[in-house]
Parts: C-alpha cells; structure tokens; sequence
C-alpha cells in the first residue's frame, strides 16, 4: 500500500525537529515518523529505535554495502545519516504517511525520489545570528560542532528553492500553524 511523504528539511538549529513533533500529535494527519540510521552518539533522553537506529560507522557502512538505504549523507565528518528503505514499507503498510527529517540534500534526494508523492518544506531560521543563539541556547553541541553546523548553514540556505515551500520559523506558534496548513491541504 503506497501513501504520501512529507520531507522537513533545515540547517540545524532552524526548529524541524520542534515542528516535526508538532506534526506528529496531529492524528488526523496520519503521519509516521522515519527512524533513520546514524552514527553519532545518543543525546540525553533520546532513545535507540525510537529517535535514531544509533549504530557504529562499520555497521552504517555495511547498510550501505548491501543497498539497504534510500538515501545517506556523511552530514557532518564521521557522522553518518541514512533513510532506510524499510521505513517507508514499514509506515505506508500501517496505512500512515511518512515524515522525514532528513538534512538539506538528504530532503532534495527524496523529493526527487518522490515526486508528486512528495510535501517538500525547507525551514528557514530568521537569520544566522538567530540560529547560532539557538544552538547556543539548545546546549547539545560544543562550540566547534556549533561552529560546523553554522557554516553548513550558510550554504544549506541557498538550496531553499529547491523545495515546494519555505516556512520561516521567527514566531514559533505562526511557523507550527503555516507547517501544520501546508501538510494538511497536501494529504487531503
Ligand atoms: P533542529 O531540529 O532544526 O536542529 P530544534 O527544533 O532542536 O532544531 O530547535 C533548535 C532550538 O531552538 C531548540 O532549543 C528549540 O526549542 C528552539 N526553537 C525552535 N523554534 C524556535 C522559535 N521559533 N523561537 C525560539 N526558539 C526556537
Ligand atoms: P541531528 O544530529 O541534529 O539529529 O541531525 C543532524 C542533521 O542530520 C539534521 O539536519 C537531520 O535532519 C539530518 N538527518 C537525520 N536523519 C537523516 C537521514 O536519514 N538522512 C539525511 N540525509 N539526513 C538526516
């Protein structure tokens, strides 16, 4: 059974994993989330095979060996991302529709993949300076891993053309409301 899939994509720090969970209290929406691969470690309170499948570098390069993924990214040195194609069977055959919070390629590699199937939803931060102060405030990175994903930001930003809409998450609760509108009138 084939449903739709909804992609949040954004530079770190710009509120996708905010808007994400958003989505996911919203029932009539019908969205399931896609648990990725990766190989950083766990952050406080974040749970194996419910917010990532944490695995060890060899073990990611071993899914990527046997073609298990449907899309995968080194986002940052050493850190490794990936979509396992499983995932969608998983939630298209529980009837859902799939979510995906992947990182800016990642989000164009699926849209192309999807097509017309496919919500694609860059989230913009208000500017850099506001990112920055978010990751700051956030507490989860040391200064140089902040450091890194505020210059990949610079450039993530240019690729916002390439989804279907940019939502700019300056007041959070207007952000959650245009997010929550734009996947709703999708899925219809
Ligand atoms: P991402 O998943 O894109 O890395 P998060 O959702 O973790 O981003 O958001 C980064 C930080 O900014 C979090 O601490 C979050 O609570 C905060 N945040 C998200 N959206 C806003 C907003 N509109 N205004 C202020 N803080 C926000
Ligand atoms: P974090 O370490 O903050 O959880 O995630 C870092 C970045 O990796 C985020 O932009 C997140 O969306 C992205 N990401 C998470 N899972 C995937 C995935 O499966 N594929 C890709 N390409 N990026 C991912």
């Amino acid at each position: 059974m084939e449903g739709k899939v909804v992609i949040i994509s954004a530079p770190s720090g710009a509120g996708k994993t905010t808007i994400v969970r958003h989505l996911l209290e919203k029932p009539s929406l019908k969205l399931s989330f896609s648990i990725s691969a990766c190989t950083r470690q766990p952050r406080p309170g974040e749970v194996n095979g419910r917010d990532y499948h944490f695995l060890s570098v060899d073990q990611f390069k071993t899914m990527i060996d046997d073609g298990s993924f449907l899309e995968w990214e080194e986002v940052y040195k050493n850190n490794y991302y990936g979509t396992p194609k499983s995932e969608v069977d998983r939630i298209w055959n529980s009837g859902h529709n799939v979510l995906f919070d992947v990182d800016v390629m990642g989000g164009i590699n699926l849209k192309e993949k999807f097509g017309e199937k496919a919500l694609a939803l860059f989230i913009m931060p208000p500017s850099i300076e506001v990112l920055r102060q978010r990751l700051e405030m956030r507490g989860t990175e040391p200064a140089e891993k902040i450091n890194s994903r505020v210059n990949k930001a610079t450039l993530e930003m240019k690729f916002a053309r390439k989804f279907d809409y940019t939502v700019i998450n300056d007041d959070l609760t207007v952000a959650l409301n245009e997010t929550e509108s734009l996947v709703a009138a999708f899925l219809k």
